[in-house]
């Protein structure tokens, strides 16, 4: 079940945004030096953030229950 470049852009938006960024960049910048970043949750309709480790690609999410919390840099296909 990949997902689509455009959602993962979308998503990554979201995140941003929620965590007070000024753009997906500068967040990005961020999130490259920490041990543990922003993370959210990819499913539709769902924009539970959490801080996760950095190559998360299946981290829990509270709010819908289920394993589909992406950190910023996997969604940035950075790591
Ligand atoms: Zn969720």
């Amino acid at each position: 079940m990949g997902q689509e470049p455009t959602e993962r852009v979308a998503n990554l938006k979201a995140l941003a945004e929620l965590e007070g960024y000024e753009s997906v960049e500068a967040l990005l910048e961020v999130a490259q030096f920490d041990c543990v970043i922003p993370g959210i949750c990819t499913t539709a309709g769902c924009t539970y953030t959490v801080e996760v480790e950095p190559d998360q690609r299946e981290g829990f999410c509270e709010a819908c229950g289920t394993s589909t919390v992406q950190s910023a840099l996997v969604l940035a296909e950075r790591i």
